[in-house]
């Protein structure tokens, strides 16, 4: 199984990191190891002071593809989750820096919280869901996934002609606005409309 992340999908945080579009998605990749299930603790390792939340919206996917269709997209993903792309920002600043690739900053142990799934239709078009973060009760993230500058099906054909997609596979569709660090004894608690989906501590 592969995690698939897709940075820069949404303007507005592109614009908070002072980072641009490149005219394609950003893609990278987190291991199996880097899974946090059942509101387990998230445990900030101890070579990164800068830990940062991302919430995002992730889909399942539920067969193998290989350069897929625009058309044939949507036939991909049939479950969707709330997940957390833990990046350690201090460590990304540094590789970003000198060019050298994101892997540590993005695929620690811990780094991709991940809720239960729901089928994509559960509320509605999934390309106009809203979705958001609390940090110890207080709002710290909002979006809504008609914001996205590349939309799941465009994620899933882009990915496919690079990456042979298999069952399982998740892609994290990127983060809106409002990134920020989590430190220990945080908890955090993640909803897609008014239902909540996450909430686990920080430790
Ligand atoms: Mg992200």
């Amino acid at each position: 199984m592969k995690i698939i992340g897709i940075g820069r999908n949404y303007a507005k945080h592109i614009k908070e990191l002072g980072n641009k579009d490149l005219g394609d998605p950003v893609v990278f990749l987190k291991p199996d190891s880097a899974i946090l299930r059942n509101n387990d603790s998230f445990y900030i390792p101890e070579y990164t002071k800068d830990v940062h939340h991302e919430v995002e919206i992730v889909v399942k996917i539920c067969k193998v593809g290989k350069d897929i269709a625009p058309e044939f997209a949507h036939t991909y993903y049939r479950e969707m989750a709330l997940g957390i792309d833990f990046t350690a920002r201090d460590l990304q600043s540094k590789y970003k820096k000198e060019g050298l690739p994101w892997t540590l900053a993005k695929g620690f142990n811990g780094s991709a919280p991940i809720s239960n799934f729901v089928p994509v239709t559960e509320f509605g078009n999934i390309q106009n869901v809203n979705f958001s973060l609390k940090k110890n009760g207080e709002l710290v993230q909002k979006g809504n996934t008609a914001e996205m500058l590349y939309p799941i099906d465009q994620l899933v054909c882009f990915v496919s002609r690079y990456m042979t997609l298999k069952k399982g596979d998740l892609i994290y569709t990127g983060t809106p606005e409002g990134v920020g660090p989590v430190q220990m004894g945080d908890r955090l608690q993640g909803f897609i409309e008014d239902k909540k989906f996450m909430d686990f501590e920080v430790r």
